[in-house]
């Protein structure tokens, strides 16, 4: 059996254990320490606009803290973008509230902002104005922030932008997870960056850090004693984990390279294949980071399916894997209300994310590129 190529995996640096041990030398081991500081200093410079970052035990947390720190409750309805992963919408249902599903557009697969449109006004028009809009930038592909931005405005509703899967994108030179009244990061180890497991939430005041930081550490009052006038949370990341993070930010900016690098791959093994697509920035102000690599194929044009594409991957011992399931067609969301044209739902059907990881040798993307070119001349 050849050795397993796999869809993206973890890619240390050299220094995360270094900045572990220095936690553990100094004895801070918990939720305070150097490395937690350093970690959100670190990302606050690279993110820019005087954001304030908060590190926590996981992106899920994250959104979760978002939707409490709107005051987001069980009576409410909240918008996210069907086409993403189950954590876009989960943290919803934590808080009591509805998820509402928003279709993808065609150029950047996320929320459509005509969809998002007519859903608000829907929702307005039952008597229940959406509490907050949750836009996911998908494999990296910013979502068009300004239509977003201004439709939100219009009907002030705050957007809380997930961005777990989009650290070092950026759309009209502006990072993505900067736009929102909160952005969203992840760490988990699949991720550009990863802290083994771990997430962050983007803030723009100090009042709204000082908020997160409490309520992700038990909300304890100010008293000698253990005093709660608020539900606390246990979210923050640790010190020992934020080391982890600490080292991956000495290299983002490589890795955001490389998976650019493995997306003009695919461009170049794609480009004389008639009928497949690969997933890339409609216009110049969007900058994705090309987290995962994806096509969509034309059964019609290739007479193949992309299911016998992923077997074939799978025969050489290559993982690949079908675009996200649409959150409204998963069982436990059969009872949402969803606004679209089932653009995400011909996306599911048709397309395929590519082995993307950093760490990808020259030898593995021979072996990835020679499947695919006998898989299709074939
Ligand atoms: C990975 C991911 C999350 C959740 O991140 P965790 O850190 O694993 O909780 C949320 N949203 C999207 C779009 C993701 O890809």
């Amino acid at each position: 059996m050849k050795k397993k190529i796999w869809l993206s995996t973890p890619h240390l640096a050299g220094n995360e254990l270094h900045f572990i041990e220095e936690a553990l030398h100094t004895n801070w081991v918990t939720s305070k320490g150097g490395n937690i500081d350093e970690f959100e200093k670190s990302l606050s410079n690279f993110l820019k606009n005087d954001v304030q970052v908060c590190v926590l035990n996981s992106a899920t947390s994250a959104i979760h803290l978002a939707l409490i720190m709107l005051g987001v409750t069980s009576s409410d309805e909240v918008l996210t973008s069907t086409f993403s992963f189950c954590a876009s919408a989960n943290p919803i249902v934590y808080c009591g509230a509805t998820p509402v599903f928003i279709d993808s557009e065609k150029d950047t697969w996320n929320m459509c902002p005509v969809a998002l449109e007519e859903a608000i006004n829907d929702r307005i028009s039952k008597g229940n104005k959406p509490k907050a809009i949750i836009v996911v930038h998908l494999y990296g592909m910013p979502a068009k922030m300004d239509e977003i931005t201004a439709i939100a405005d219009k009907y002030v509703i705050p957007v809380i932008e997930d961005a777990a899967e989009a650290l070092g994108s950026t759309y009209k030179g502006k990072a993505c997870g900067t736009f929102g009244r909160f952005g969203i990061l992840s760490f988990n180890g699949n991720k550009i960056i990863t802290t083994s497991g771990g997430g962050a939430l983007v803030c723009h005041t100090q009042e709204d850090k000082d908020k997160a930081v409490f309520l992700s550490t038990q909300a304890r009052d100010n008293a000698p004693h253990y005093q709660h006038s608020q539900i606390g949370y246990n979210y923050r990341m640790s010190n020992v984990v934020a080391g982890i993070g600490r080292g991956q930010m000495e290299v983002l900016a490589d890795r955001v390279e490389a998976r650019r690098k493995m997306h003009d791959f695919y461009v170049d093994i794609f480009k004389d294949i008639d009928g497949v697509e690969v997933f890339s920035e409609p216009t110049e102000d969007f900058y994705s980071n090309h987290w995962l690599s994806a096509i969509v194929v034309d059964e019609t044009k290739t007479g193949k399916s992309r299911e016998d594409l992923r077997l074939a991957f799978l025969e050489d011992n290559i993982e690949s894997r079908p675009l996200w399931k649409p959150m409204h067609l998963q069982p436990v969301f059969a009872n949402s209300p969803y606004y679209g044209t089932n653009i995400s739902e011909k996306l599911f059907e048709n397309g395929l994310c590519l082995p993307s990881g950093s760490n990808l040798t020259d030898d593995e993307r021979q072996r990835i590129s020679a499947v695919i070119i006998k898989f299709f001349k074939a």
